[in-house]
């Protein structure tokens, strides 16, 4: 039993097989250190427990992506909060500047999107990077406000659905609807 259909490719002259739409796996983004990546700011990371994952890789393809890391932050690093919105500004907790990291991450993981056709992220809640709801004041003192990540923040000028790891059962709704 094949998953799809064959079909004959005229230009290359052979038969080939297509798989069923219902069988192509979504593409979906997800921060990196809740695939275990130690990136952490500690050097850690924010590993979601294995069945979570396996779920997600049953219907997605995954792709995992650190906006700090590729906007050239080193792992560990002194951890950073925005501190302003306008115009903004991202300091770590020495009190220096690191706005035009959080900027090209941001930058880099939307391009990054674009090029795997990606329209829908699993993202670590929380981060001044990566979250979809609240983000630290500013002040260091683990007060939290409402508000998104740099990198959310671009990624929902482009459409992409956001979703934090405290929402990822839906994530299964929506593919149970789908099917
Ligand atoms: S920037 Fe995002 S992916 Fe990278 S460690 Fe922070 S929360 Fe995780």
């Amino acid at each position: 039993m094949t998953n799809g259909y064959i079909y004959k490719d005229v230009k290359r002259q052979e038969y080939r097989l297509l798989p069923n739409s219902k069988n192509i796996k979504t593409p979906l983004l997800i921060s990196s250190c809740l695939l275990g990546h130690n990136v952490k700011y500690d050097g850690t990371n924010n590993c979601l427990d294995l069945k979570t994952i396996e779920k997600l890789k049953e219907k997605y393809l995954l792709f995992d992506f650190c906006p700090e890391v590729v906007g050239g932050l080193p792992t560990p690093r002194i951890p950073c909060e925005i501190i302003s919105q306008n115009p903004l500004r991202v300091i770590d907790k020495n009190g220096d500047e690191k706005t035009s990291n959080f900027i090209i991450g941001a930058k880099k993981t939307a391009e990054f999107c674009k090029s795997k056709g990606i329209k829908i992220a699993l993202m670590k809640a929380n981060s001044p990077s990566c979250s979809n709801k609240f983000i630290y004041d500013g002040t260091f003192t683990s007060r939290k406000v409402k508000g998104y990540g740099i990198t959310v923040d671009k990624l929902s000028e482009n459409n992409i659905i956001i979703k934090n790891e405290k929402e990822v059962e839906s994530l299964y709704q929506r593919i149970e609807n789908k099917c």
